[in-house]
């Protein structure tokens, strides 16, 4: 689907239900592509990237950074804590947090280097055992704890249940960011980004939709 396409329906739905027009930023979700398609939405102007492995992203943004000026590169994928500092050097916002030792590895690093990007704590809103994610009970003590090791807390970001109504759980994101005085949300793919704008996301996270099916072999 054309980047065009996408970008309509945001605004369609940013109109039908009151948002302000243009308050959704657009995460185009770059893993696993080939790179010509990459390269064809960057050509389109498009600057706003988002990928879910360090290594990956390692292998192919510096160089497109050095051919297309003003990207902007989100990490959306778990940080395992020793790619912490690579990924710090590498990504502008980190939408991941999802433990307290990651945490403090960031401050840490963020000292050192005089330098942190912003950060997505990432909610288990479905509380499911596989995934990941700070369980929702443990949010309130987890952002003030956050807060105390003074990392630049933008907002919460979750991957609902692949079987469950995403709605219920963009609402429960957009309560508990509301409650911890966070004002971004990371929620909604390319199957469900339209519910998410209707709830209140900031930050919708699509890649099929833009580049087409994922080939993993
Ligand atoms: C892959 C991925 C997306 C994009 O998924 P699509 O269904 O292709 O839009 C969004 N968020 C996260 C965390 C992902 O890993």
């Amino acid at each position: 689907m054309p980047l065009s396409d996408i970008t309509d329906r945001i605004a369609k739905e940013e109109a039908r239900v009151g948002r302000v027009p243009g308050s959704t930023h657009l995460i185009a979700v770059s893993k696993v592509q080939p790179l010509d398609r990459v390269v064809a939405v960057l050509e389109e102007g498009h600057r706003v990237f988002g990928e879910n492995k360090v290594q990956e992203a390692a292998g192919k943004w510096p160089d497109l950074k050095q051919r297309f000026d003003g990207v902007e590169l989100h990490l959306i994928g778990p940080l395992q804590s020793n790619k912490t500092r690579q990924a710090m050097g590498l990504f502008d916002v980190i939408h991941s947090l999802d433990r307290p030792k990651l945490a403090r590895a960031i401050a840490r690093i963020a000292n050192e280097e005089g330098h942190c990007p912003q950060l997505f704590i990432q909610v288990n809103t479905g509380e499911e055992p596989q995934k990941a994610g700070i369980m929702p009970d443990d949010l309130d003590d987890f952002v003030s704890e956050c807060r105390d090791l003074g990392l630049p807390i933008v907002g919460l970001m979750c991957i609902p249940p692949v079987d469950e109504e995403p709605t219920l759980h963009f609402a429960l994101l957009a309560k508990m960011a509301k409650r911890n005085g966070l004002e971004q949300l990371s929620m909604g793919m390319s199957s469900d980004f339209e519910r998410a704008i209707a709830q209140g996301a900031t930050h919708v996270r699509v890649g099929s939709a833009i580049f087409g099916a994922r080939d993993y072999d």
